[in-house]
């Protein structure tokens, strides 16, 4: 690196990092690029080529094993990798959101499930969907996104397909096709597609998924896409150097540019601009931190409701014992006013995971065929809302740390039970039945966003995040609001167009 380049740094590798850094490596300028992370490495999937059926069996035979010898009873039970729980932080006494500290952030650990914002739900941003959708574009091609043009086109418009699309069960195409023919009553109107995806679904490609099932026990021929990926490949360009293993807590201005400051007390100087992409909590704490800000913030999360579809006519022929144990189907919620929030399902087959996490080896080699069976009759909606009817959480700076509270759910009421009507009235046609009992709340999910928003009042941040002199936030950390739909393809496309944009 020469040392008389502009010195530029990017804060945190997951998804708001991958398009920040997506974006300057695009520049031609020759810039010195510093990727701060707290670096902590996860498994590497053993991605054998041409697995045999008996070696995946036996090699997620030993995953089960450590998760049994581990981890006591849970259901529904929590995604691992390899064996590995996610980390944790405390939101108060009780509840525990997920931590990001590893290199690639939270998509290690995703459904990278990509959907993108519409203009109703950039309607308090400051920029139109047209500035954004040619990032959407870009990212789309960077991570490669399984989709087809289906029926959600009708709300999202645009699929950004890039790669052939997943594979659902054929009970779940079916279901998708009966919610497709049937018309919903009431006030949403329920459409059916196949879920928009970051996994590799070309054939015989290094990293094509097998269709095994296990997802959510870690992903063993590395499919599933996650930010690592792209971002340890820019790390190999000259102009990028990586800090591992530096927790940023600080930044200052002085003389025009950028001071970093690490927990650990080093002091890096001499930044032209800084990209904060360390997800919403650690963000948000670097910038209280900087700015001395004291007061409380509220950071807003989806309240997502699982609830079973059952399916009571015949297996269809083509079940293959295959399948992907992610969302198959989305199901699009489109109210019928005009200015009700879209909400959506994502859909599950009845995945192995769920069950087996619990059981002893020996007893689920006894029940394992009726669960196979079960697969084509019992499917897992979880149901999305956006967080004007979602649990959120304050945020505040005490002792110089982030203390995090759960903040009670602003009540879904007559929405909610208006959405689940209409669910049902699309769901309960050709065998399928969405049976008449409450669904289930998560109290805490993982889509934590908006505690310094684009058009708040306690904080100023500018339509490119700029927070502090040359500071520029990239992050959820800006968004309005959490709508219904999964941040993680906005995160990356809006932090391509902020750094795109400022430089
Ligand atoms: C189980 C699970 C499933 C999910 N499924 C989906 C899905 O299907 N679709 C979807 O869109 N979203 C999904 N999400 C949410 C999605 O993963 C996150 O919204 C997204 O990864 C956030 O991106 P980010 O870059 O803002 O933060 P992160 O991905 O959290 O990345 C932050 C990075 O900053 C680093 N860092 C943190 N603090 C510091 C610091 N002080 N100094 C230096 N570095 C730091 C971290 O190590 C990390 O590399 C899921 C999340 C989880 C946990």
């Amino acid at each position: 690196m020469r040392k008389d380049r502009v010195k530029i740094a990017v804060v945190g590798a997951g998804a708001a990092g991958l398009g920040a850094l997506t974006a300057l490596l695009d520049k031609k300028n020759n810039f010195n690029i510093f990727v701060y992370d707290i670096g902590k490495t996860i498994e590497s999937a053993p991605a054998a080529d041409n697995p045999t059926q008996d070696w995946i069996a036996s090699f997620y035979n030993q995953i089960y094993q450590k998760i049994r010898s581990r981890y006591s009873f849970k259901f529904p039970p929590a995604k691992t990798h390899f064996g590995e729980q996610i980390a944790r932080q405390p939101v108060g006494k009780k509840f525990k959101i997920f931590k990001s500290e590893t290199f690639g952030g939270l998509t290690n650990y995703w459904g990278a499930t990509m959907l993108p914002f519409t203009d109703k739900e950039l309607k308090n941003w400051p920029i139109k969907k047209e500035e954004l959708w040619p990032y959407y574009e870009k990212i789309s091609r960077l991570v490669g996104l399984s989709a087809c043009s289906d029926e959600l086109n009708q709300y999202f418009k645009k699929d950004f397909s890039t790669r052939p699309p997943l594979r659902p069960t054929a009970a779940l195409n079916r279901l998708g096709q009966s919610i497709n023919q049937n018309p919903s009553k009431g006030k949403f109107k329920i459409i059916s597609g196949i879920n928009r995806c970051g996994v590799e679904t070309r054939e015989n490609h290094p990293n094509s998924c097998v269709y095994c099932g296990e997802c959510l026990a870690g992903c063993f021929r590395d499919s599933i896409y996650s930010a690592r990926k792209t971002i340890r490949e820019y790390l190999k360009d000259p102009r990028v150097k990586y800090r591992a293993g530096a927790k940023v807590s600080r930044l200052k201005e002085k003389n025009g540019l950028v001071e970093i400051e690490l927990e650990d007390g080093q002091l890096e100087k001499g930044f032209s601009k800084v990209f904060l992409a360390a997800g919403c909590p650690s963000s948000t704490e670097i910038i209280l931190r900087s700015i001395g800000f004291k007061d409380k913030l509220t950071m807003a999360d989806n309240a997502v409701y699982v609830f079973p579809i059952f399916y009571f006519g015949r297996k269809p022929k083509e079940e293959n014992k295959s399948y992907f144990a992610l969302c198959n189907l989305v199901l699009g919620c489109l109210p019928k006013n005009e200015k009700a929030h879209f909400a959506q399902v994502q859909v599950y087959p009845n995945f192995d995971y769920l069950w087996r996490y619990n059981l002893p080896a020996w007893l689920w080699k006894l029940v394992r065929p009726v669960f196979g069976f079960l697969r084509s009759h019992i499917f897992w909606g979880r149901l999305y809302l956006h967080s004007d009817y979602s649990q959120s959480y304050s945020v505040q700076l005490k002792d110089n740390q982030l203390v995090m509270k759960h903040l009670s759910q602003a009540k879904p009421g007559k929405y909610l039970k208006d959405l689940i009507s209409s669910l049902r009235s699309g769901i309960n046609h050709n065998g399928f039945y969405f049976p008449p009992i409450p669904p289930l709340r998560q109290r805490v999910n993982s889509h934590y966003t908006s505690t310094i928003p684009y058009n708040g009042e306690k904080i100023k941040v500018s339509s490119l995040g700029e927070v502090m002199p040359k500071v520029y936030l990239c992050d959820s950390s800006v968004f309005p609001e959490m709508p219904a739909i999964n941040p993680g393809f906005t995160i990356m496309a809006n932090a391509c167009r902020i750094a795109a944009k400022a430089i």
